[in-house]
């Protein structure tokens, strides 16, 4: 996906993926910076890590407690700092690492470009998990003025937490914790329960059948069509997979680097490829 972006923009960077040991990390980054790496993008477990690791931490990663980005800057000769991907040399005497999260903006960007759901204010959400994912986008959705959030999450004290951080920061949003007895306008799935074929549900189906609600989100992309998105598509429900999220925290990411608007057509194509075949 980036490398069809990137070849889209004319540009002869490559994007290149390392594994990198947690203990390690702080390492990697500097390693980079040194080394004239235009940015990086961090995934799991490193996003939370990465926070007190880089010189800089944009706003809204400090809100949602998670950097999935970095671009390396460079001062500029009138002091400012610009992406090192903007400038024309090599040589600068002050870069900095300064950190970003794509991935709260690329959950609304899906739900509304991919799901088809065309305002989230006022809406009654089902959110399954609580891990990083599920975090962000609780708080990314009562940001965006959700009427009602639902947690179900194997570990309750972690939906609780969420429901906690909610209380203080969106006193206007019901929050409750488990199923509702009524339907609601979207589910999203953002547990890991889907990745592996022999998976269970990660919704109560009997739930599902009788309340059918109008949509369902699963942050999972591979499978392309995880079990859940299976059953809710038979019961004749709007489904989207994770591949919009995916697609748009990529593309947020490349404009950062860049400054330039991302080729999405290019990089979505890209990845269908690589995911569906
Ligand atoms: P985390 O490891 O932080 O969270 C995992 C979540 O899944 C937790 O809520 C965990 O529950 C739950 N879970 C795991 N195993 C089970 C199980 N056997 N039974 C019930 N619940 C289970 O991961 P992330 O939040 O980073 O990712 C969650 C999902 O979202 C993944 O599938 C990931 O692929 C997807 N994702 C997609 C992205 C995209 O761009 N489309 C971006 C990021 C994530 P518990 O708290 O009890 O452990």
């Amino acid at each position: 996906m980036q490398n069809a972006g990137l070849a889209a923009l004319g540009l002869n960077w490559r994007y290149l993926a390392f594994d990198v040991h947690p203990d390690q990390l702080r390492s990697a980054i500097e390693g980079a910076k040194v080394m004239g790496f235009i940015g990086l993008n961090l995934t799991v477990p490193h996003k939370m890590l990465a926070l007190d690791m880089v010189d800089v931490v944009d706003e809204q990663a400090r809100i949602w407690g998670a950097v999935n980005t970095i671009v390396f800057q460079a001062r500029s000769a009138s002091g400012q700092w610009i992406p090192l991907g903007t400038t024309d040399s090599s040589r600068h005497e002050a870069v900095r690492s300064h950190g970003f999260n794509t991935d709260a903006d690329a959950v609304l960007e899906a739900l509304k470009k991919f799901l088809g759901v065309p305002n989230l204010q006022g809406l009654s959400v089902l959110l399954l998990g609580a891990g990083g994912a599920a975090r962000t986008a609780a708080l990314r959705l009562a940001q965006e003025g959700i009427g009602q959030l639902y947690l179900v999450n194997r570990t309750q004290e972690k939906a609780i937490e969420i429901a906690d951080r909610l209380a203080k920061s969106c006193p206007g949003m019901g929050v409750k914790q488990g199923y509702p007895s009524l339907s609601v306008d979207l589910v999203i799935n953002a547990t890991s329960l889907g990745l592996k074929t022999e998976d269970q549900l990660p919704i109560d189906k009997e739930w599902l059948q009788k309340h059918r609600p109008r949509f369902v989100y699963d942050m999972i992309y591979r499978p392309f069509e995880t079990a859940l998105l299976r059953t809710a598509r038979q019961l004749g429900l709007r489904t989207a997979n994770g591949m919009g999220m995916l697609l748009h925290q990529g593309a947020r990411a490349l404009e950062l680097w860049t400054g330039r608007p991302a080729p999405i057509e290019a990089m979505g194509a890209a990845l269908e490829k690589n995911l569906c075949g």
